[in-house]
């Protein structure tokens, strides 16, 4: 082989805000404050200056080193915008945690991230309360305030914007190898605990790359994006490195994700591209109904986490001319995946037949290499029918789990089996049919059916207990347990539901739960859920409001 002669820069993340300071650096990033509720507005300069900073207080008073975890429990906001770099770029790795979870399991990733130093937003403080003492690893807490308004809590802590203003200005980001880890992110597997994905540099900045392309989230200067998707949602999905690469304008809606909110946001910003999952946008639009409000400026919404439900694609393109876009992707790929953009040759093709590409899941990028195989580990044509296990592997895709979880995800020849079952077709379009982990996503977020099956399990006349998702008008999916009782017994839903109650988090408990006398097991004795599936396919949830469609009415 001859070498090619190419200078061998490392790809840092520092380099992308550095990027954005030197020739965005007015480009502005409008945060929605956690603390006061006040609009801020800063220009990427001063994103830089002040992550520059936050790298002085990390490596001196908090005394941050390399390869240490920081844990973030905050939503979208210019402050964590300021952690993701300046922890990155001191070489230290963030850990953003999903304050969704329950309490308990928040401890279980912060103790097993081996957490250093943890940032909160205000309205977190009672949860930093309630876990604090259990976290004995963390040395700081931080409240992402000011002392005006930093929260009273037990723990002793350190307030954000003190920690600043007494840091020094100058930070040179050091260079150092581009595979080293730079951020975590846990995503609940199919056995109900915690895995980690752990980033690099490399993969962060090429995902970067790759999601501002055109057909993939499509992020350039002329830019004005709302990431409503969290940032403790798989840094929520790239757009603070990909917008800092391009120069984009950023618009953070902070712990404000009701419609009302959003669209106020939206209109005054004017806001062209938003990004975030099924159940926002559901709320968003009971809202522009409502209220006779619109999203005009919108000229894309990119929806992913879970299915986009065809009601809810029709509504924001027909009633608000949103150009809906899906996206599929998982924590374990940075997250993108696929993205649903139509072809140059669909163009002439009906409103229907466009609606039904666009329910796809979308088509591969580059980077994503992917293949369906079948239970033999055969692969699968691409024929856009034969649906097998979907395997990916690429630069941007976890190659173990951090501290070694889940070895059976990696195939030996080097894949990565992402859990879901589904087919591709000759233009890269992937298509979900089914899922192979055992897990349920109610509103963009996990939860374990083998969590509340082995609690079913315990209640005395319980014989057996499946758990799946099932299609729910407002978060797409929620759990239907289906029970076998014991011999002899005869337990009511209420029982079960009151039993359940104690042990897993309130929101995960079972829409509903139905009785059957004998459950369908395979030849190795394993309830088949596929069965289930198709017994209960007709099934609707008592409480549901299936009438309108896609229109939540409560919560
Ligand atoms: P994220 O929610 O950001 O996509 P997760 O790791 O929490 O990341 O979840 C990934 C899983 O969510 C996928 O493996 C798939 O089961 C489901 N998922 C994500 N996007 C879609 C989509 N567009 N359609 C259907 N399922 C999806």
């Amino acid at each position: 082989m001859l070498r090619g002669q190419m200078m061998d820069r490392p790809l840092m993340i520092a380099d992308l805000l550095r990027h954005a300071a030197l020739n965005h650096g007015k480009q502005e990033i409008v945060s929605r404050l956690p603390d006061t509720g006040e609009l801020h507005r800063y220009g990427w300069a001063d994103c830089h200056a002040r992550s520059q900073r936050l790298a002085n207080a990390l490596t001196g008073p908090l005394k941050i080193k390399p390869g240490d975890r920081v844990t973030t429990i905050a939503w979208n906001t210019h402050r964590h915008m300021e952690l993701y770099y300046a922890v990155s770029g001191v070489g230290a790795v963030i850990h953003t945690a999903n304050p969704r979870l329950d309490p308990m399991q928040i401890v279980w990733i912060i103790n097993h991230a081996k957490s250093k130093a943890v940032f909160y937003d205000v309205t977190f403080a009672p949860l930093v309360d309630a876990i604090a003492k259990h976290c004995k690893t963390v040395k700081n807490w931080v409240a992402m305030t000011g002392e005006a308004t930093k929260p009273d809590i037990k723990t002793k802590q350190s307030v954000y914007e003190t920690l600043l203003s007494n840091a020094g200005e100058h930070y040179d980001w050091p260079e150092f190898d581009e595979n080293s880890a730079a951020g975590l992110c846990y995503t609940s597997g199919t056995t109900g605990e915690p895995k980690g994905a752990l980033y690099s540099h490399r993969s962060t900045v090429l995902h970067a790359m790759m999601s501002a392309t055109a057909d993939a989230v499509g992020v350039g200067a002329d830019g004005i994006i709302m990431p409503v998707v969290p940032m403790f949602h798989v840094n929520a999905w790239g757009v603070p490195y990909a917008a800092a690469l391009a120069g984009s304008k950023l618009v953070m809606p902070g712990a404000q994700l009701d419609g009302k909110s959003i669209q106020e946001l939206v209109e005054g910003e004017k806001v062209n591209l938003v990004l975030g999952v099924p159940t926002v946008w559901l709320g968003l639009l009971q809202y522009l109904r409502e209220s006779g409000k619109r999203i005009d400026t919108v000229h894309k919404v990119l929806m992913g986490g879970s299915a986009m439900p065809e009601s809810l694609l029709r509504a924001y393109q027909d009633e608000y001319g949103v150009e809906m876009q899906q996206g599929w992707g998982m924590t374990e790929m940075s997250p993108l995946g696929t993205v649903g953009k139509l072809l140059p040759k669909h163009e002439d093709l009906s409103g229907d037949e466009k609606v039904k590409i666009k329910l796809k899941q979308g088509r591969l990028l580059f980077g994503v290499d992917m293949r369906a195989v079948d239970d033999d580990g055969n692969v699968l044509p691409r024929d856009g029918q034969s649906a097998g296990h979907i395997h990916v592997r690429g630069p941007w895709i976890i190659s173990s789990y951090y501290r070694g979880a889940g070895p059976e995800s990696f195939t030996d020849d080097g894949w990565f089996r992402t859990g879901d079952v589904g087919h591709i077709d000759e233009d890269g379009y992937m298509t979900i049919t089914d899922r192979s982990k055992d897990v349920i996503k109610s509103g963009g977020e996990w939860i374990s059916s083998i969590d509340l099956e082995n609690a079913a399990m315990g209640h005395p006349d319980v014989a057996m207990a499946a758990a799946f998702g099932h299609p729910h008008p407002k978060w797409q999916e929620r759990p239907l347990l289906v029970v076998q009782p014991k011999p002899n017994t005869n337990p009511t839903a209420d029982s079960i539901r009151e039993y359940l109650a104690g042990q897993v988090p309130k929101w995960w408990l079972p829409d509903g739960i139905e009785f059957i006398d004998e459950m369908p097991l395979g030849a190795t004795g394993k309830i088949l859920k596929t069965k289930l599936r198709e017994i209960y396919k007709d099934y609707k949830f008592p409480d549901a409001d299936y009438e309108g469609g896609a229109m939540p009415t409560k919560g």
